[in-house]
Protein backbone atom coordinates (compact mmCIF):
# COMPACT_ATOMS: atom_id res chain seq x y z
CA UNK A 1 0.00 0.00 0.00
CA UNK A 2 1.20 3.51 -1.15
CA UNK A 3 0.14 6.88 1.36
CA UNK A 4 0.62 9.65 -0.13
CA UNK A 5 0.29 12.86 1.85
CA UNK A 6 -1.63 16.11 1.48
CA UNK A 7 -2.01 15.50 -2.23
CA UNK A 8 -3.73 17.72 -4.53
CA UNK A 9 -7.24 16.36 -5.83
CA UNK A 10 -7.26 18.35 -8.81
CA UNK A 11 -4.41 15.61 -9.67
CA UNK A 12 -7.12 12.65 -9.19
CA UNK A 13 -10.21 14.20 -10.91
CA UNK A 14 -11.32 15.29 -14.13
CA UNK A 15 -12.52 18.71 -13.34
CA UNK A 16 -9.23 19.00 -12.39
CA UNK A 17 -10.42 21.14 -9.47
CA UNK A 18 -10.24 20.77 -5.56
CA UNK A 19 -7.83 21.27 -2.26
CA UNK A 20 -5.72 18.77 -0.51
CA UNK A 21 -6.43 15.29 0.97
CA UNK A 22 -5.01 14.85 3.84
CA UNK A 23 -4.24 10.87 2.70
CA UNK A 24 -4.19 9.03 -0.24
CA UNK A 25 -4.21 5.59 -0.10
CA UNK A 26 -3.27 3.73 -3.70
CA UNK A 27 -5.01 0.19 -3.33
CA UNK A 28 -3.43 -2.41 -5.64
CA UNK A 29 -5.33 -5.55 -3.26
CA UNK A 30 -7.95 -6.27 -0.88
CA UNK A 31 -5.62 -6.48 1.37
CA UNK A 32 -4.69 -2.44 0.71
CA UNK A 33 -8.48 -1.69 1.18
CA UNK A 34 -8.12 -3.21 4.70
CA UNK A 35 -4.95 -1.25 5.45
CA UNK A 36 -6.77 1.73 3.99
CA UNK A 37 -9.86 1.24 6.09
CA UNK A 38 -7.40 0.50 8.95
CA UNK A 39 -5.58 3.77 8.48
CA UNK A 40 -8.76 5.81 8.16
CA UNK A 41 -9.85 4.23 11.70
CA UNK A 42 -6.62 4.78 13.16
CA UNK A 43 -6.53 8.11 12.32
CA UNK A 44 -10.33 8.96 13.28
CA UNK A 45 -10.40 10.17 9.62
CA UNK A 46 -13.56 9.92 7.48
CA UNK A 47 -12.62 7.80 4.44
CA UNK A 48 -13.76 8.37 0.63
CA UNK A 49 -13.56 5.84 -2.41
CA UNK A 50 -12.29 7.51 -5.67
CA UNK A 51 -11.68 5.78 -9.13
CA UNK A 52 -11.29 7.93 -12.23
CA UNK A 53 -12.41 10.78 -10.43
CA UNK A 54 -14.47 11.19 -13.44
CA UNK A 55 -17.38 11.29 -11.82
CA UNK A 56 -16.88 14.00 -8.75
CA UNK A 57 -16.63 17.53 -7.76
CA UNK A 58 -14.21 18.22 -5.28
CA UNK A 59 -14.27 20.99 -3.08
CA UNK A 60 -11.46 23.52 -2.63
CA UNK A 61 -11.21 22.89 0.89
CA UNK A 62 -8.57 20.40 2.31
CA UNK A 63 -10.38 17.26 2.90
CA UNK A 64 -9.37 16.64 6.23
CA UNK A 65 -9.95 12.68 5.58
CA UNK A 66 -8.23 9.60 3.87
CA UNK A 67 -8.74 8.64 0.15
CA UNK A 68 -9.10 5.18 -1.03
CA UNK A 69 -7.61 5.21 -4.49
CA UNK A 70 -8.75 2.06 -5.86
CA UNK A 71 -6.44 0.87 -8.01
CA UNK A 72 -6.88 -2.97 -8.00
CA UNK A 73 -5.87 -4.66 -11.10
CA UNK A 74 -6.53 -7.60 -13.16
CA UNK A 75 -9.11 -9.27 -15.43
CA UNK A 76 -9.83 -13.19 -16.03
CA UNK A 77 -12.31 -14.95 -18.63
CA UNK A 78 -14.23 -18.30 -18.31
CA UNK A 79 -15.70 -18.86 -20.99
CA UNK A 80 -18.54 -22.24 -20.43
CA UNK A 81 -20.43 -22.49 -23.91
CA UNK A 82 -21.89 -19.30 -25.03
CA UNK A 83 -21.50 -17.65 -21.79
CA UNK A 84 -19.06 -15.38 -20.96
CA UNK A 85 -18.04 -15.16 -16.98
CA UNK A 86 -15.35 -11.73 -16.71
CA UNK A 87 -14.29 -10.69 -13.20
CA UNK A 88 -12.92 -7.70 -13.73
CA UNK A 89 -10.23 -5.85 -10.52
CA UNK A 90 -12.42 -2.95 -9.71
CA UNK A 91 -9.27 0.04 -10.34
CA UNK A 92 -9.20 -0.82 -14.28
CA UNK A 93 -10.12 1.67 -16.49
CA UNK A 94 -13.92 0.96 -17.69
CA UNK A 95 -13.16 1.52 -21.34
CA UNK A 96 -9.47 -0.61 -21.32
CA UNK A 97 -12.27 -3.72 -20.12
CA UNK A 98 -14.58 -3.00 -23.44
CA UNK A 99 -11.31 -3.04 -25.60
CA UNK A 100 -10.48 -6.38 -24.34
CA UNK A 101 -14.13 -7.49 -24.78
CA UNK A 102 -15.26 -6.45 -27.57
CA UNK A 103 -11.89 -7.51 -29.20
CA UNK A 104 -12.75 -11.49 -27.98
CA UNK A 105 -16.40 -10.58 -30.24
CA UNK A 106 -17.91 -10.86 -26.57
CA UNK A 107 -21.75 -9.14 -26.85
CA UNK A 108 -23.37 -6.99 -23.81
CA UNK A 109 -20.68 -4.19 -23.29
CA UNK A 110 -20.55 -2.90 -26.79
CA UNK A 111 -22.87 -0.03 -26.52
CA UNK A 112 -21.04 1.40 -22.88
CA UNK A 113 -17.65 2.03 -25.37
CA UNK A 114 -15.94 5.38 -24.32
CA UNK A 115 -17.84 5.94 -20.70
CA UNK A 116 -14.57 7.17 -18.49
CA UNK A 117 -13.53 5.83 -15.05
CA UNK A 118 -12.76 2.99 -13.41
CA UNK A 119 -14.94 -0.59 -13.08
CA UNK A 120 -15.42 -0.16 -9.80
CA UNK A 121 -17.25 3.23 -10.87
CA UNK A 122 -19.37 1.33 -12.81
CA UNK A 123 -22.14 -0.30 -10.70
CA UNK A 124 -22.14 2.84 -8.16
CA UNK A 125 -24.41 4.55 -10.63
CA UNK A 126 -25.35 1.70 -12.90
CA UNK A 127 -23.51 3.00 -15.61
CA UNK A 128 -25.98 3.10 -18.77
CA UNK A 129 -25.76 4.22 -22.46
CA UNK A 130 -27.85 3.93 -25.99
CA UNK A 131 -30.19 1.64 -24.51
CA UNK A 132 -27.79 -0.73 -22.42
CA UNK A 133 -27.12 -0.44 -18.27
CA UNK A 134 -24.93 -1.92 -16.56
CA UNK A 135 -26.96 -4.17 -14.28
CA UNK A 136 -27.82 -5.91 -17.73
CA UNK A 137 -24.23 -7.77 -17.64
CA UNK A 138 -23.53 -7.45 -14.32
CA UNK A 139 -23.53 -10.98 -11.90
CA UNK A 140 -21.72 -9.60 -8.83
CA UNK A 141 -19.16 -7.83 -6.86
CA UNK A 142 -16.92 -8.25 -4.06
CA UNK A 143 -17.57 -5.75 -1.29
CA UNK A 144 -15.88 -4.88 1.05
CA UNK A 145 -17.58 -3.07 4.34
CA UNK A 146 -15.64 -0.18 5.70
CA UNK A 147 -17.75 -0.18 8.64
CA UNK A 148 -17.31 -3.60 10.07
CA UNK A 149 -14.56 -4.82 7.39
CA UNK A 150 -15.93 -7.76 6.19
CA UNK A 151 -15.84 -8.50 3.03
CA UNK A 152 -19.21 -10.12 0.64
CA UNK A 153 -20.29 -11.19 -2.42
CA UNK A 154 -22.95 -8.68 -3.48
CA UNK A 155 -25.55 -10.46 -6.21
CA UNK A 156 -27.78 -7.88 -8.92
CA UNK A 157 -30.61 -7.67 -6.26
CA UNK A 158 -28.14 -6.55 -2.93
CA UNK A 159 -27.26 -3.34 -5.58
CA UNK A 160 -30.42 -2.07 -5.28
CA UNK A 161 -29.93 -1.02 -9.49
CA UNK A 162 -32.24 2.23 -10.32
CA UNK A 163 -31.48 4.64 -13.37
CA UNK A 164 -27.99 6.02 -12.47
CA UNK A 165 -28.58 4.72 -9.50
CA UNK A 166 -27.56 1.77 -6.38
CA UNK A 167 -27.22 1.05 -3.10
CA UNK A 168 -23.40 2.22 -3.22
CA UNK A 169 -24.77 5.69 -3.73
CA UNK A 170 -26.84 5.75 -0.26
CA UNK A 171 -24.06 3.82 1.63
CA UNK A 172 -20.74 5.45 1.14
CA UNK A 173 -19.01 2.63 3.57
CA UNK A 174 -19.09 0.06 1.05
CA UNK A 175 -16.15 -0.26 -0.94
CA UNK A 176 -16.09 -2.48 -4.61
CA UNK A 177 -13.17 -4.72 -5.01
CA UNK A 178 -14.18 -6.73 -8.20
CA UNK A 179 -16.74 -7.08 -10.10
CA UNK A 180 -18.33 -9.93 -12.19
CA UNK A 181 -19.90 -9.68 -15.55
CA UNK A 182 -21.74 -12.07 -17.92
CA UNK A 183 -20.96 -11.43 -21.15
CA UNK A 184 -21.91 -13.82 -24.38
CA UNK A 185 -20.99 -14.97 -27.34
CA UNK A 186 -23.90 -14.92 -29.04
CA UNK A 187 -24.91 -11.88 -31.29
CA UNK A 188 -27.32 -9.34 -29.39
CA UNK A 189 -26.82 -5.88 -31.33
CA UNK A 190 -29.42 -3.07 -29.55
CA UNK A 191 -29.06 -0.51 -32.40
CA UNK A 192 -32.59 0.93 -31.71
CA UNK A 193 -31.12 4.49 -30.01
CA UNK A 194 -31.17 7.53 -32.37
CA UNK A 195 -27.42 7.67 -32.88
CA UNK A 196 -27.05 4.08 -33.36
CA UNK A 197 -29.77 3.78 -35.64
CA UNK A 198 -29.07 6.86 -37.58
CA UNK A 199 -25.76 4.83 -37.89
CA UNK A 200 -27.20 1.46 -39.54
CA UNK A 201 -29.35 3.78 -41.84
CA UNK A 202 -26.14 5.48 -43.32
CA UNK A 203 -24.15 1.59 -43.59
CA UNK A 204 -21.52 2.11 -40.91
CA UNK A 205 -20.29 -1.68 -40.37
CA UNK A 206 -22.43 -2.68 -37.06
CA UNK A 207 -22.20 -6.20 -37.44
CA UNK A 208 -19.96 -7.02 -34.65
CA UNK A 209 -19.34 -5.81 -30.80
CA UNK A 210 -16.26 -4.19 -32.26
CA UNK A 211 -17.69 -2.42 -35.09
CA UNK A 212 -20.67 -0.95 -32.60
CA UNK A 213 -18.25 -0.16 -29.69
CA UNK A 214 -15.94 2.25 -32.06
CA UNK A 215 -18.79 3.93 -33.83
CA UNK A 216 -20.17 4.22 -30.17
CA UNK A 217 -16.64 6.07 -30.02
CA UNK A 218 -17.42 7.94 -32.67
CA UNK A 219 -20.70 9.31 -31.50
CA UNK A 220 -19.48 9.78 -28.13
CA UNK A 221 -16.57 11.75 -29.39
CA UNK A 222 -18.93 14.15 -31.13
CA UNK A 223 -20.98 15.00 -28.15
CA UNK A 224 -18.87 14.92 -25.51
CA UNK A 225 -15.47 16.85 -24.31
CA UNK A 226 -12.48 14.72 -24.37
CA UNK A 227 -11.46 14.73 -20.73
CA UNK A 228 -7.55 14.76 -21.56
CA UNK A 229 -8.65 18.29 -22.93
CA UNK A 230 -11.03 19.68 -20.60
CA UNK A 231 -11.87 20.08 -17.08
CA UNK A 232 -15.17 18.46 -16.87
CA UNK A 233 -17.09 15.72 -15.13
CA UNK A 234 -19.13 14.70 -18.55
CA UNK A 235 -23.05 14.75 -18.05
CA UNK A 236 -23.54 16.80 -14.52
CA UNK A 237 -26.78 16.64 -14.16
CA UNK A 238 -29.47 13.33 -14.72
CA UNK A 239 -31.97 13.19 -17.34
CA UNK A 240 -34.98 13.49 -15.53
CA UNK A 241 -38.24 11.80 -14.78
CA UNK A 242 -41.40 13.47 -14.57
CA UNK A 243 -45.04 12.47 -14.26
CA UNK A 244 -48.01 12.31 -17.21
CA UNK A 245 -49.13 15.93 -15.73
CA UNK A 246 -46.15 17.73 -15.64
CA UNK A 247 -45.25 16.87 -19.23
CA UNK A 248 -48.38 17.83 -20.74
CA UNK A 249 -48.30 21.10 -19.13
CA UNK A 250 -44.37 20.95 -20.28
CA UNK A 251 -45.98 20.57 -24.33
CA UNK A 252 -48.90 22.58 -23.81
CA UNK A 253 -46.17 25.86 -22.79
CA UNK A 254 -43.50 24.70 -25.16
CA UNK A 255 -44.23 22.75 -27.39
CA UNK A 256 -43.67 19.31 -28.41
CA UNK A 257 -40.69 17.81 -26.57
CA UNK A 258 -38.45 14.81 -26.78
CA UNK A 259 -39.45 12.05 -24.21
CA UNK A 260 -39.34 8.23 -23.61
CA UNK A 261 -41.18 6.36 -20.84
CA UNK A 262 -40.14 5.18 -17.59
CA UNK A 263 -40.28 3.21 -15.07
CA UNK A 264 -43.76 3.86 -12.69
CA UNK A 265 -45.38 5.20 -15.15
CA UNK A 266 -42.91 8.10 -15.44
CA UNK A 267 -41.73 10.20 -18.64
CA UNK A 268 -37.63 10.67 -19.31
CA UNK A 269 -36.89 13.66 -21.04
CA UNK A 270 -33.54 14.98 -22.35
CA UNK A 271 -32.52 17.45 -20.21
CA UNK A 272 -30.45 18.73 -23.00
CA UNK A 273 -33.55 19.76 -24.80
CA UNK A 274 -34.60 22.05 -22.00
CA UNK A 275 -31.45 23.68 -21.17
CA UNK A 276 -31.21 24.08 -25.66
CA UNK A 277 -34.22 24.69 -26.92
CA UNK A 278 -36.49 25.83 -23.67
CA UNK A 279 -33.83 27.92 -22.27
CA UNK A 280 -31.57 28.76 -24.78
CA UNK A 281 -28.52 27.80 -22.58
CA UNK A 282 -26.62 25.94 -25.02
CA UNK A 283 -23.10 27.07 -24.74
CA UNK A 284 -24.27 29.24 -21.78
CA UNK A 285 -21.29 30.47 -19.70
CA UNK A 286 -20.14 32.59 -16.79
CA UNK A 287 -16.75 33.37 -15.77
CA UNK A 288 -14.93 29.46 -16.22
CA UNK A 289 -17.82 27.65 -16.30
CA UNK A 290 -19.72 26.95 -19.11
CA UNK A 291 -22.34 24.77 -20.90
CA UNK A 292 -20.86 22.43 -23.52
CA UNK A 293 -21.65 23.77 -26.67
CA UNK A 294 -22.57 20.11 -28.59
CA UNK A 295 -24.11 19.00 -25.18
CA UNK A 296 -25.26 21.10 -23.02
CA UNK A 297 -25.58 18.73 -19.99
CA UNK A 298 -21.93 18.95 -20.09
CA UNK A 299 -20.56 21.21 -17.54
CA UNK A 300 -16.77 22.45 -18.71
CA UNK A 301 -14.30 24.62 -16.82
CA UNK A 302 -11.66 26.63 -18.04
CA UNK A 303 -8.39 26.67 -15.88
CA UNK A 304 -8.92 28.76 -12.50
CA UNK A 305 -12.35 27.67 -12.20
CA UNK A 306 -12.83 26.92 -8.71
CA UNK A 307 -15.05 24.26 -6.99
CA UNK A 308 -17.31 27.23 -5.41
CA UNK A 309 -17.27 28.55 -8.89
CA UNK A 310 -18.71 25.37 -10.30
CA UNK A 311 -21.29 24.77 -7.66
CA UNK A 312 -22.94 28.52 -8.05
CA UNK A 313 -22.88 27.43 -12.18
CA UNK A 314 -24.88 24.15 -11.69
CA UNK A 315 -26.89 25.77 -8.96
CA UNK A 316 -27.52 28.98 -11.17
CA UNK A 317 -28.33 26.16 -14.02
CA UNK A 318 -30.81 24.38 -11.67
CA UNK A 319 -32.82 27.33 -10.87
CA UNK A 320 -33.35 28.44 -14.03
CA UNK A 321 -34.70 24.99 -15.09
CA UNK A 322 -37.08 24.71 -12.17
CA UNK A 323 -38.65 28.70 -12.78
CA UNK A 324 -39.15 27.74 -16.58
CA UNK A 325 -40.53 24.10 -15.86
CA UNK A 326 -40.78 23.30 -12.28
CA UNK A 327 -38.61 19.77 -12.16
CA UNK A 328 -35.96 19.83 -9.57
CA UNK A 329 -33.00 18.46 -11.43
CA UNK A 330 -30.68 16.11 -9.87
CA UNK A 331 -26.43 16.22 -10.02
CA UNK A 332 -24.89 12.58 -11.25
CA UNK A 333 -21.73 14.21 -10.59
CA UNK A 334 -20.67 13.54 -6.55
CA UNK A 335 -19.46 16.00 -4.04
CA UNK A 336 -16.58 15.02 -2.37
P1 LIG B 1 -29.17 11.11 -25.83
O1 LIG B 1 -28.83 9.90 -26.61
O2 LIG B 1 -29.38 12.41 -26.51
O3 LIG B 1 -30.41 10.78 -24.91
C1 LIG B 1 -30.91 11.78 -24.01
C2 LIG B 1 -31.94 11.14 -23.11
O4 LIG B 1 -32.97 10.55 -23.90
C3 LIG B 1 -31.38 10.05 -22.24
O5 LIG B 1 -32.04 10.12 -21.00
C4 LIG B 1 -31.78 8.77 -22.93
O6 LIG B 1 -32.06 7.74 -22.05
C5 LIG B 1 -33.07 9.17 -23.60
N1 LIG B 1 -33.25 8.41 -24.83
C6 LIG B 1 -32.73 8.69 -26.06
N2 LIG B 1 -33.17 7.78 -26.96
C7 LIG B 1 -33.95 6.90 -26.27
C8 LIG B 1 -34.68 5.74 -26.66
N3 LIG B 1 -34.70 5.30 -27.92
N4 LIG B 1 -35.37 5.07 -25.70
C9 LIG B 1 -35.36 5.49 -24.42
N5 LIG B 1 -34.69 6.60 -23.99
C10 LIG B 1 -34.00 7.30 -24.92
O7 LIG B 1 -28.11 11.31 -24.66
P2 LIG B 1 -26.61 11.82 -24.65
O8 LIG B 1 -26.51 12.83 -23.61
O9 LIG B 1 -26.10 12.09 -26.04
O10 LIG B 1 -25.87 10.51 -24.14
C11 LIG B 1 -25.75 9.36 -24.94
C12 LIG B 1 -25.99 8.15 -24.10
O11 LIG B 1 -25.00 8.07 -23.08
C13 LIG B 1 -27.35 8.17 -23.39
O12 LIG B 1 -27.88 6.87 -23.40
C14 LIG B 1 -27.00 8.64 -22.01
O13 LIG B 1 -27.91 8.22 -21.01
C15 LIG B 1 -25.64 7.99 -21.83
N6 LIG B 1 -24.81 8.64 -20.82
C16 LIG B 1 -24.61 7.96 -19.66
C17 LIG B 1 -23.86 8.49 -18.65
C18 LIG B 1 -23.65 7.68 -17.39
O14 LIG B 1 -23.94 6.51 -17.34
N7 LIG B 1 -23.18 8.28 -16.36
C19 LIG B 1 -23.29 9.75 -18.80
C20 LIG B 1 -23.49 10.43 -20.01
C21 LIG B 1 -24.28 9.86 -21.01
P3 LIG B 1 -30.94 6.89 -21.28
O15 LIG B 1 -30.27 7.82 -20.36
O16 LIG B 1 -31.77 5.86 -20.56
O17 LIG B 1 -30.05 6.31 -22.30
Amino acid sequence: MTVWENHSLSQLTTFKVGGLARYVVVCESKEDVSEAITHAATHALPLTVLGGGSNVLARDDNYEGVVLLMRIPGITYKEEGEVVTVTVGAGVEWEMLVTECVKKGYWGIENLAGIPGTVGAAPVQNIGAYGAELQSIFHSAEVMNAQTGEMATYDAAACEFGYRDSVFKRNRALVICSVTLRLSKIATPRLGYGDLAELVRSGAAMDTPEHIATNVRLVRAKKFPDLALHGTAGSFFKNPIITQELFSTLTQKYGAMPSFPAANNGIKIPLAFILDKVLGLRGYRDAYVYLFGNQPLVLVVDEGATARDIDAFANAIAKKVFDATSISIEREVQTL
